[in-house]
Parts: structure tokens; sequence; C-alpha cells
């Protein structure tokens, strides 16, 4: 095994696969090392029961709140990391998201460089994970160069007429953008089915935009590309002046190993990239790898998320519901003060993932089956931005294993969304019906398990006293350590992370190509 490389990728998923895709055509000798293995295709993917009641494709780690409670947390170890489970809904960060926003309950701090700069990346990713859309639709959003790849993914009739409900009352519905691999004017020859599996299932048929079919799977055979599976990097050694990364340590298949190469990045997601660095504690860096300015591990992030099901008086049939959204509450004015966050559709409900709700769902809805309640179900998705707070972090405990602490911030603003959000019901018809927190939808039963948004914890900055990488997301501390998941985010804004941990990705893999050049 050559051990040489040009760069070494430690992960595989939005970061670290799009990176990998972004320099592999240079024939840079990369090699990706993956903690997990490819996830099976098997009638399980689509199958609730396994998936959400079993939680199948969920990791065996422990993690541990900060009073020492040991729980599950929602991570995916598989080579193309959790946008194998995602919902695939392709948003950029608003412009507003890269400055200064001031809440109710505190600031969330600006990014180092603006939207301007992130565009074209945006652009590239969203033609590389052929996302669908209409640029042009949403006040909210900034100036795009180039429309969508493909055109924006219809609305199924009980959509359409909520989008129809949703204008006449004067909201700005717009159609959510979508990864997934679909041709409506050609159906017959397209890849996906448009099912109603994509959020929160792996595909079965490879049609969604994920980071393993879009970036890994087509470097597979070129010879300068090497991807290690069940290979999990457990620490980072450098040269005695602790300025370079020079051996890889990893546990490949329950064996130890080792790898070197000239640029090292970091990709294992916002907890697993602090993990790495603190593991690599040494007497060049007493406090873990990069971390002099005690910043790893910091200001962790994971979005106020809530899932909320309206029950519909006529049936929803939709298959594919998650084409829609609404960023009317995403900015301060019209009478609020501070921005509230975005809605958007989710994944259909089924009975069978239900079913753990079922005496309350049925209380809800006594005239109703399990079955007849799924059917009428309108799922939505309310996402408001949590804070930064450096408390809100990743530690070792003694063991090695990940301590997460984590206050809710940002409660003020995500009361008001849903406020925002029954109201809005009341405009379309759905209001006299119960809404049912929908809990079912990551199965969990501590909060934080829901790491499927994570970021912060090895933020981007111009400032060593206040971030660990710098803009070109390289190390402070370091000569050839990089990071390129969403661990660099400053703040996280209301719209789902991947597109720009996948847009970043290619804007640090320009600058690598330019480095290695
Ligand atoms: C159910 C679900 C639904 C979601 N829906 C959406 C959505 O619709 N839209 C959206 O934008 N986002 C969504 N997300 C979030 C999105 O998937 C993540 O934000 C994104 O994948 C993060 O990219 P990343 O590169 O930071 O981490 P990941 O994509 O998780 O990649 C990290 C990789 O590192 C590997 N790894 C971890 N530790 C090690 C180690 N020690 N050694 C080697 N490899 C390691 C992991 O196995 C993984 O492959 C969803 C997530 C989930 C779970």
């Amino acid at each position: 095994m050559p051990d040489d490389y040009d760069v070494i990728i430690i992960g595989t998923g939005a970061g670290g696969g799009t990176l990998a895709h972004t320099i592999a055509p240079s024939g840079k000798r990369i090699l990706l090392l993956e903690r997990g293995n490819f996830l099976p295709r098997e009638t399980e993917n689509w199958d609730p029961g396994p998936v959400f009641v079993d939680g199948r494709y969920i990791s065996h780690d422990t993690w541990y709140d900060v009073g020492g409670k040991p729980f599950q947390p929602q991570v995916h170890y598989f080579v193309g990391g959790a946008t194998k489970m995602y919902g695939a809904a392709l948003y950029r960060l608003r412009p507003v998201d890269f400055g200064e926003v001031r809440y109710a309950d505190g600031v969330s701090p600006a990014w180092p460089l603006t939207y301007d700069d992130f565009e074209p990346f945006y652009t590239r990713a969203e033609w590389l994970y052929q996302v669908h859309g209409k640029h042009g639709e949403d006040p909210t959003e900034g100036s795009w160069s180039r429309q969508y790849p493909w055109p924006a993914v219809t609305n199924e009739p009980r959509i359409q007429r909520l989008h129809d409900d949703l204008a006449a009352a004067g909201y700005h519905p717009f159609n959510a953008p979508c990864g997934i691999m679909l041709d409506e004017a050609d159906r017959p020859r397209s890849n996906c089915i448009r099912c109603t599996w994509c959020d929160g299932y792996p595909c079965l048929v490879h049609a969604k935009s994920d980071a393993e079919v879009i970036a890994v799977r087509p470097l597979l055979g070129l010879p300068s590309v090497t991807l290690l599976t069940e290979a999990e990097v457990t620490s980072l050694r450098t040269d005695p002046a602790g300025r370079a990364v020079t051996q890889v340590n990893v546990v490949r298949n329950g064996q130890p190993e080792s790898y070197s190469g000239h640029i090292v990045v970091l990709a294992a997601g916002a907890a697993n990239t602090a993990k790495i660095l603190l593991s690599s504690a040494s007497g060049q860096h007493p406090a873990g790898l990069a971390n002099g300015s005690d910043q790893v591990g910091r200001n962790y992030m994971f979005h106020i998320s809530k899932a909320a099901v309206a029950l519909s008086d006529e049936p929803n049939d939709t298959v594919y519901q998650k084409t829609l959204a609404v960023n009317d509450f995403y900015l301060a004015g019209n009478g609020r003060d501070w921005p509230l966050g975005n809605i958007q559709m989710l994944g259909k409900s089924n009975p069978e993932a239900m079913r753990g709700e079922e005496p309350h769902l049925t209380k809800l809805a006594p005239r109703w089956s399990l079955e007849e309640v799924a059917r009428h179900a309108v799922d939505f998705w309310l996402t408001t931005e949590d804070l930064p707070r450096p408390d809100n972090r990743v530690t070792l405990r003694g063991d090695g294993s990940v301590q997460l602490a984590y206050q809710p911030t940002n409660t003020t603003a995500a009361d008001g969304l849903y406020r925002e959000f029954e109201d809005l019901l009341n405009h379309v018809g759905l209001a006299s019906h119960h809404v049912l927190e929908k809990n079912f939808y990551m199965k969990m039963d501590v909060p934080i398990a829901g790491v499927a948004h994570q970021a912060g914890t090895c933020r981007f900055g111009t400032d060593p006293a206040t971030s660990v990488v710098d803009i070109d997301c390289k190390a402070h501390e370091l000569d050839n350590l990089y990071v390129t998941d969403t661990s660099i985010f400053p703040s996280i804004g209301a719209v789902n992370p991947a597109l720009t941990a996948m847009a970043n990705a290619i804007r640090v893999g320009e600058h690598l190509l330019e480095r290695l050049s």
C-alpha cells in the first residue's frame, strides 16, 4: 500500500466526498478513509420498520450528555455519510445568513466570507448534485449566476392546492430545491421512480443525489484514487515542530494502520472531526491538535427543528411531498423584530413509522384508524437557527468517547415560528384539525441525539483566537491540515446545511488544486 498520497481525506460525506470529486480529475493521488462501509442495497432500505423503528442504519456509537447520560446519536457511518439518509433538500444559505443576525436571544455571527464569495460554488454544487428547483421565486434568496440544472419537481395535487391556498392568503410559497435524479419529461428513462422514501431512507435505486452516488462512486475506477472502508481514523500525529501532520492513525478491520500524505483533510462530520482533533493531543498541541485557541469542539449547533403533522379533511395521497417551502418568516420585518425560520414539507407519513405514536394519534383523530390518520397527514418541517454558544461543545471523556454539552438557544424565535405556522394553517383550511408534533420522524429519547444537522466545532475565520481554521479552511496552527465538513460553519442559518458543505468543499478543492500545482 503506497503511503505517499497527495491528499488524504477523512470521511466521504457531503464535505469529504465532494472534495474528492473536485480534486480527482487532476490525477493527484487521493486516499479516502471512511469509517463505514457501502450502505447495502436491500429491501429494508424502503421499509419504515427497520429504518425508523429499529434504527437499522444508525451507528452503534454511544455518546454522553453533560450529565453523563449515554445516548445513541443519529449518525450514519457509510460511504456518503449522512447524505445516504438525508432528504436531499439542497438549499443555499440566504445572503443575510453570511452577516451578523440579531435575535431576541442573542446574535448569530457573521461569516468571514459573503454570499457573493460562495455563489459560484453554490452553482457548481447545484449542477453536480442535479438539483431541481426554480431560482427567482423566493424573495429571501440571493442572486444566482445560473438557473438550476433541472426544473422544479412538480407539486402533486394536494400540495399544489396547498400552494394555491398559501398564495391566495398572501404567502410566498416556492418550489423547494430537491436533489433527486428525476426527469419528469421522460419518466420511463428516469432513475428516480418518485417514491415516498427519500427523506430519512437510503435510496434503493441510487436515484437520490447523495455523496456516495454523485461524488465517490464515479471515482472508484481511477488509479489515482484509493478508498478504504471500515477505516476509522483515531488520531493524527505531527512532525516534531508540530506544524505538519505526518501520520494518520487508523483502525481498519480491527487492526492499527497508519498513512501519510502531503495534505490531510478532515471531513468526518462536526462531532467526529472535533473528536479526532481532541484525540490528537501531543507535546506541541497539549489541548488537542489545532486547539491552541481552545475553540475545537465549541459552538456546536444542530438547528431547532420541529416536525409537525396537520390533518387534512380530504385524503392526502401525495407520494413525494417535499416540493414546497415558505420563507415568509425567514427575515425580520413585517412586524417581527427578528427572523424566525423556514417552513418546508417533509416526507409523507406512513402508518408503520407512526406506529409508536398510535395511542396519541388515534386519540387526536378518533374517527380514523392509524392508516387513515397517515393518509390524511400533511407533514411539515420547521427550522429555526440555533446560536453558536461556546459552551455548547464536544469534549472527550476519559475513555475517549464523545461528550456533548448542549443548552437550547433562540427558543423565542422557534416559538414565534410555531405560532406563525399555526396561523398559516388557519389560512389554508388545515386549522380545524389537531397538529401533532411528529416525534417519530427521528426516533430518539434524548433530544440532542438528533444530530442530523450537526455543525460548528471548528469554525473558520480570520482570527486564530476565535476560529480553528482560516478562510481556506486550513488549520491556523498547521501547514497541511484542512477541514471541509459542516464543522467550519460559524453559524447555521435556518435552511438545511448540506449544499453549503458541498459548495465549500468545491471552494476548498479549488484552493488545494492551486496549492498542489
Ligand atoms: C435523516 C437525515 C436527513 C437529512 N436531510 C437533509 C436535507 O434534506 N438537506 C440537507 O441539506 N441536509 C440534510 N441532512 C444533513 C446532511 O446530511 C448533513 O448536513 C451533511 O451530510 C453533513 O456533511 P458532512 O460532510 O459534515 O458530514 P457527513 O456527510 O456525515 O460525512 C462524515 C463522514 O465521515 C465519516 N467518519 C466519521 N468519523 C470518522 C472517522 N473517525 N474516520 C473515518 N471516517 C469517519 C462518516 O462515516 C461519514 O461518511 C440530513 C441528515 C439526516 C441524518
